[in-house]
């Protein structure tokens, strides 16, 4: 059997809140206990930002359009996000994990990395601190979560998902080669659709497959994550759990199964893509001044335009306003196989900004 070098052999737990937005709203509306639902959007517009689990049973899944949500579950209840309340729940989690380790990381409000090779409780097994986590998270919130345990970031993050909702999944150090090499690729977390199809016609299913090629062979094909992918199917990866990490800029893109063709087929892809964005800027509560758009045609060349406002902002009307005027300046009608657009030069609280800008006058 082969031997994964101790040096990147660390006690990781991925843990992550089950259908988190959608389990506060039907903690704290009993009507809604039981309805399959969907946090975010309307029957007409916007998008989904949780789905609770009844409404997955339709298909339904976060960001989606709410208006596919509602043709595959004609019962669905929208609800208006309520993200000031999410985010009170999410420090309170964070709280839990001090108890056990400063090196957190999140994810988003929801999940989180722990490294817990050292913790404060001096619990040898990860998998109890785990479980006790997950438990102190009931008790304290009523919310369910579910975790993932094993050497690093990446196993801990797959391992997260395989018993949920309400389990945990622990991957031991001599487990890791054997569950590697049986997982199907489009499980492997940062492989994407797209390049989960690539490798399947490259004739790589599963992690014994990705296995037998060869580094040039991997960065010939994907590039940079060549690399990447090789190291992370041989258990190897050394990405440290890093606390308060600052975000330099916050995006959504997409890339289309087709390439898109003319204004009628980009801007309601365009819409979409805003929607997701704007939402997550929402929920991280950011305001930055410099709006970014990303396109991709058939050729593979991008184009990357930038705007900048006078004042930080997170202002649904002002970011629409911004990424509408990038896009119609750059789309000249050629086919689009791949959009995005980002948000950075944050501001960390605008209301001081504006506050300071009284001030002086
Ligand atoms: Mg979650």
């Amino acid at each position: 059997m082969e031997d994964i070098p101790k040096a990147y052999i660390k006690k990781i737990i991925h843990v992550d809140m089950d259908a988190f937005y959608a389990s506060v709203e039907q903690r704290d509306n009993p009507d809604l206990h039981g309805k399959p639902l969907a946090v975010g959007g309307s029957r007409e517009r916007g998008v989904v930002a949780a789905a609770s689990y009844e409404a997955r049973k339709f298909g339904v899944r976060s960001a989606m359009p709410s208006a596919i949500a509602y043709r595959r579950c004609p019962d669905i209840i929208f609800v208006k996000p309520d993200f000031a309340k999410y985010r009170a729940i999410s420090k309170q989690i964070r709280e839990i994990f001090f108890r056990y380790t400063d090196l957190v990381e999140p994810l988003s409000l929801d999940e989180a990395y722990l490294d817990v090779s050292e913790n404060k409780a001096g619990i040898s097994s990860a998998s109890k601190i785990a479980r006790q986590i997950r438990a102190e998270i009931k008790s304290e919130t009523q919310l369910n979560a579910s975790a993932g345990i094993s050497i690093n970031k990446f196993l801990a993050k797959v391992a997260s998902d395989i018993n949920k909702p309400n389990g945990q999944k622990t991957i031991m150090p001599e487990e890791v080669i054997p569950f590697l090499e049986q997982l199907p690729i489009n499980k492997f977390f940062g492989v994407g659709a797209k390049t989960a199809d690539k490798m399947k016609r490259l004739g790589i299913h599963t992690g014994r497959d990705l296995k037998e090629w060869d580094l040039m062979l991997l960065k010939q094909e994907f590039g940079k994550a060549g690399q990447h992918y090789y190291n992370i199917v041989r258990g190897l990866q050394q990405s440290a759990v890093k606390p308060f990490r600052e975000r330099k800029s916050l995006g959504a893109e997409r890339t289309f199964d087709h390439d898109l063709k003319g204004m009628k087929e980009v801007l309601p892809a365009f819409e979409n893509i805003f929607d997701i964005w704007h939402q997550r800027i929402t929920e991280q509560e950011l305001a930055g001044r410099t709006i970014s758009l990303k396109m991709k045609n058939q050729n593979f060349e991008t184009i990357s335009r930038s705007t900048t406002l006078l004042h930080p902002s997170k202002d649904r009307g002002d970011l629409w306003s911004a990424a509408k005027g990038l896009l119609l300046a750059e789309y000249q009608g050629q086919a689009i196989r791949l959009m995005g657009l980002s948000l950075s030069n944050f501001k960390k609280d605008p209301q001081n900004q504006a506050t300071q800008l009284t001030l002086k006058f």
